[in-house]
């Protein structure tokens, strides 16, 4: 987490204070650091260079313009979830030739969409969604180039609301039904079968459930071939690359790809990677200023002008989320619970965590904020979502304004 550091004292963002960019641009403040998260896209697509891939970063992680746009630079593709993801993507500069789609509920005007603008690949998700996909093709005079996302029944050993390749996961097709399913899709008029997807989960630490995983997946892609030996090119290992929120040991891209890269390499497949966490997580902090302390007999409260509409990962996955005073403190620490205005008592950032002293009008830092941050911000309660910042170097750029209380009514009307 070095791309946030105290400089005498005072807790920057690369080159710049964040006191600096709170002044300048008020709190709420999501600053992110473009170097850092251009440097984990760097190390992770060189990590892989050693056989033919893509680096497709998922948007929904954090779908900044000002991000896409540095990543499609770097030469990233992108993994989207819906039309307004591809919308971005494109106006942010990327190629749609290196988008791989995915999602359990694509409508036929989202397939359309991607379908015109020529996207690389669809991730199916069900045989409903297989014989849609053929419809759109037919009728769009070209054939619609698939993966199917198929469910390998592994444990990445995560929260339960981000494990996604159980069982009784509403996720992607079972192993055991897969064939079955290219079976048909090598029959379907308006589909070109170009690829075999997973994604297991999100946060995961280590590298054995790629392999595991991968693994039993390398026999369905010998029997892919097999049907489709013309035209299958890819095999997409899935994003859910974890970082070090608190005290976790994540593998580096390096030792991943040690791992990795020989299962791959006898496949003679392009590998696709879908990271999103791993590129923007620790690249991004949520400052906030303090509000009030509350002190009752049993707790002391920091109410903070950030809220559970900014940042929901602490209520939504019981994420622990590191908090750092703008300004370095050595006082002793005691027991707070750092908690936003919002009327829910899920909202908070921090319970029983040992701050140093802390009073009101100062600044804190909710760090590994890049991710699922302002992605997941709404309005709730009326609050209008933070501005965001992006540094580069010495540099502060403004990536998005703050919204306006106009803005919270527009598109709405008195009736
Ligand atoms: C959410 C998601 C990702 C990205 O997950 P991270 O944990 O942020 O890397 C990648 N692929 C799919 C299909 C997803 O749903």
């Amino acid at each position: 987490m070095n791309t946030f550091q105290y400089r005498r004292g005072e807790l920057c963002c690369e080159q710049v204070p964040v006191q600096q960019l709170a002044e300048k641009f008020g709190t709420p403040l999501y600053v992110y650091s473009r170097n850092h998260i251009v440097g984990q896209f760097t190390a992770l697509d060189q990590a892989l260079q050693s056989v033919e891939h893509t680096v497709c970063y998922a948007v929904k992680a954090n779908s900044n313009l000002a991000i896409l746009s540095a990543l499609a630079k770097a030469g990233a593709g992108f993994d989207i979830v819906s039309a307004g993801e591809l919308y971005r993507v494109i106006h942010a500069g990327g190629d749609p030739t290196k988008c791989v789609f995915s999602g359990v509920g694509k409508t036929r005007e989202e397939i359309e969409y991607a379908l015109k603008l020529g996207i690389y690949i669809f991730n199916v998700e069900s045989e409903a969604e297989l014989r849609q996909l053929s419809a759109v093709g037919q009728r769009l005079r070209r054939r619609a180039p698939i993966a199917l996302r198929v469910n390998p029944h592994v444990d990445p050993d995560t929260h339960h609301h981000i494990a996604t390749g159980k069982k009784e996961s509403k996720f992607g097709i079972s192993i055991e039904r897969a064939l079955a399913v290219y079976q048909e899709a090598s029959r379907l008029p308006g589909i070109e079968i170009r690829g075999v997807q997973m994604h297991i989960g999100s946060q995961i630490t280590r590298v054995t459930p790629f392999v595991q995983a991968t693994r039993k997946l390398l026999k369905l892609m010998a029997q892919v071939r097999a049907l489709a030996p013309a035209t299958l090119q890819s095999f997409d290992i899935g994003g859910g690359l974890g970082i070090c929120y608190k005290d976790q040991t994540p593998p580096t891209a390096q030792q991943f790809a040690a791992k990795v890269l020989p299962l791959v390499k006898n496949t003679g497949l392009r590998l696709l990677i879908e990271p999103g966490r791993f590129i923007v997580g620790n690249g991004g902090s949520l400052i906030t200023r303090v509000v009030y302390i509350k002190k009752t007999p049993v707790k002391t409260f920091v109410i903070t002008d950030a809220a559970m509409n900014d940042l929901i990962r602490p209520v939504l996955y019981d994420s622990y989320h590191e908090i750092l005073p703008v300004r370095q403190s050595r006082s002793r620490k005691r027991k707070v619970d750092v908690v936003g205005p919002v009327c829910e008592s899920g909202d908070f950032f921090a319970k029983d965590r040992p701050l140093p002293e802390v009073n009101a009008g100062d600044l804190l830092s909710v760090m590994s904020a890049g991710a699922y941050g302002m992605g997941m911000a709404s309005n709730y309660n009326s609050r209008p979502r933070p501005a965001e910042v992006l540094v580069n170097g010495r540099r502060a750029t403004c990536v998005r304004r703050r919204e306006t209380l106009a803005d919270l009514v527009r598109g709405e009307d008195r009736g």
